[in-house]
């Protein structure tokens, strides 16, 4: 098959294109290398099946092609902020060029999606019929609202042109790959665990996520893709830590002497997030394998390789 991957030099993007690589697809990768590299697609540049294109989803592109990930979204706080009209243009624009391309040549869309449609949630766990609890005019809404559109666009290209479409609700996600400077909660304290620089919480660390490993996520996505339901239904691992617990499990794993440093928690963070998988059970066959502990020890090898260790030798 031919697949198209937005976003794929991203994280999230680069792992899925290296499964559908090594499943000999041909694939389409775009990216306009905002948050994305092309060093995270290095095995595959001289690859006869694998094409790069520099190209921004917010403008019109050509392409034949029989399936279509559309991943192209900064997703870390700290970049879709950074211009938060941009990520407003890339939800709304992007995914716009992306159903209508996927109309003209009769490829199937899968959306990615998130957590995020559910806002700050007053139910939890979070199920898909849960309508969310979004601040549409918060520093969050750029992104939030963009993907309430994005799935909104899905489904209205789905009803009037018979576009065949799949949607995904990722929650949050981590692996190896993820950018240093990223902002993200697990890259930030592995990276300050490493540079043995104190480990920063906001607030007072109660407020929970659960971490679903990389690979997870992407048999997930592969899963949603190739089968007959289309959604919206929840990616996620249901395993629920405050970030306090995070923050010392990666100080324990990483450097026990690394202290940990209280900073002010961001405007509309959400209190708590946990998915409820019962959809993906039923209809993908689908649930998280990798645990935290190990997807963690995965995670941190990799920022290692690539950023060093200042952690202190301990005493014997
Ligand atoms: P990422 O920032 O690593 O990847 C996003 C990719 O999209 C990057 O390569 C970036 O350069 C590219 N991009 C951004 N704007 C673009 C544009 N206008 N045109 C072309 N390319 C563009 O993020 P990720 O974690 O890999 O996330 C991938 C997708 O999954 C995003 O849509 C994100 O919203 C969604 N998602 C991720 C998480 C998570 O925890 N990582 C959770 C929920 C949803
Ligand atoms: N589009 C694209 N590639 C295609 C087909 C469409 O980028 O192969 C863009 C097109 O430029 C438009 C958007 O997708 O901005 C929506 O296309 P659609 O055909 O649904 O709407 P229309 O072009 O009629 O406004
Ligand atoms: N967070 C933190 N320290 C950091 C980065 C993030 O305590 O260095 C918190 C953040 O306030 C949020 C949680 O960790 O409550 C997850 O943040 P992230 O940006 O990773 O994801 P999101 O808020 O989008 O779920």
């Amino acid at each position: 098959m031919r697949i198209l991957v937005t976003g794929g030099a991203g994280f999230i993007g680069s792992h899925l294109i290296d499964r559908l690589m090594s499943e000999g697809h041909e694939v389409v990768c775009l990216d306009n290398f905002y948050t994305g590299h092309k060093r995270n697609l290095l095995q595959w540049l001289d690859h006869p099946y694998f094409e790069l294109i520099r190209h921004d989803v917010t403008e019109p592109i050509r392409l034949e092609v029989d399936q279509i990930y559309h991943l192209a979204c900064p997703a870390s706080p700290v970049h879709y902020q950074f211009n938060p009209v941009k990520t407003i243009k890339t939800n709304v624009i992007g995914t716009l060029n992306m159903l209508g391309l996927a109309k003209r040549v009769n490829a199937r869309f899968l959306l990615a999606s998130t957590s995020e449609v559910y806002g700050d949630p007053e139910v939890h766990p979070q199920s898909e019929e849960y309508r969310g609890s979004v601040n549409p005019i918060g520093i969050r809404s750029c992104y939030d609202e963009g993907k309430r559109v994005a799935e909104t666009l899905a489904f209205d290209y789905h009803r009037q042109n018979d576009v065949d479409i799949r949607v995904a609700r990722i929650f949050n996600t981590y692996g190896p790959r993820m950018l240093e400077n990223d902002g993200r909660v697990v890259s930030n304290l592995v990276v300050q665990a490493l540079r043995n620089k104190p480990l920063t919480v906001y607030g007072d660390g109660s407020q929970t996520r659960s971490f679903c490993y990389v690979s997870d996520l992407v048999e997930g996505l592969m899963r949603l893709m190739n089968g007959d339901f289309i959604g919206p239904v929840n990616l996620g691992n249901p395993d629920e830590y405050t970030i306090l617990q995070l923050a010392q499990t990666i100080q324990t794993m990483v450097n026990p002497s690394a202290n940990v440093k209280f900073e002010p928690l961001p405007q509309d963070d959400p209190r708590r997030r946990k998915p409820d998988i019962t959809r993906a059970k039923t209809h993908l066959d689908w649930q998280p394998t990798i645990p935290l502990n190990e997807g963690l020890e995965r995670t941190i090898a990799d920022f290692q390789g690539r950023i060093g260790s200042q952690v202190p030798t301990q005493p014997e």
